[in-house]
């Protein structure tokens, strides 16, 4: 059977969470986060003091890694051998290490067939970086989510009220991340062809929401 995938692709920050998971509420379906997969695997390489930079170490490590999503209240929680690890992959340390080795193609492969599962068996929204373009290319709504620099660090520093954080290093952590993201060789953040770009700089999530919904619909 044909399942109805939508993915919305972007830099950090441009609103793809808030975005994807209402868009799943409104579509009937589910909404899956591809970034906690690559958190996962971040957190995973700290826990164990994995040297990833080192290919044979790394190829040891993904042979034993078992990420999955488990399915909890509607909402898909991150798994790592049977341990709920949601709650762990948000640090800034996670981030930033999610962001340098998702680089790595190995990463990359071994992520594959969770992403590819779920879409065998689910109608969802996928957001992530290379959803369009490299997981899901024949997906039938393609959207690229994206805004400006300055406007995607302010919302990330809002919502994290009660961190010590100054607003500069959130900016300079984003575009660090999304110098890796873009430049990288193995699926590099970028919109797909035939994605509609959705520039979400002075729009309202609601605004982004139903611009997406009447493209679906029209359909
Ligand atoms: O989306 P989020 O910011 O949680 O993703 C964490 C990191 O995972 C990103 O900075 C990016 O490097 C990587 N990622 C990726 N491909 C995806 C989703 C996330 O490379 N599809």
């Amino acid at each position: 059977m044909d399942r109805q995938i939508v993915t919305i692709d972007g830099p950090a920050g441009a609103g793809k969470s808030t975005v994807a998971k209402r868009l799943a509420q409104e579509l009937g379906c589910i909404y899956v986060d591809t970034g906690a997969l690559y958190r996962g695997v971040a957190y995973e390489i700290l826990q164990h003091s994995i040297d990833w930079e080192n290919e044979h170490d790394l190829k040891v490590f993904l042979s034993q890694l078992d990420l999955n999503f488990v399915m909890e209240n509607q909402q898909l929680i991150l798994t790592s051998h049977g341990k709920d690890i949601s709650g762990k992959i948000r640090t800034p340390q996670v981030t930033m290490l999610a962001s340098s080795s998702s680089a790595k193609p190995a990463v990359r492969k071994a992520l594959l067939s969770i992403q590819k599962n779920i879409a065998e068996n689910n109608d969802a929204v996928f957001e992530g970086r290379d959803m369009g373009t490299v997981v899901f290319p024949k997906a039938p709504f393609k959207f690229f989510l994206f805004a400006d620099l300055n406007i995607r660090a302010k919302r990330r520093y809002d919502e994290m009220c009660g961190d010590k954080k100054d607003i500069h290093q959130v900016k300079e952590q984003m575009a660090q991340r999304d110098e890796n993201d873009s430049q990288r060789q193995s699926a590099p953040l970028k919109p797909a062809d035939d994605a509609v770009k959705i520039d979400s700089s002075s729009l309202t999530i609601n605004q982004v929401v139903d611009m997406m919904i009447k493209i679906i619909r029209a359909a």
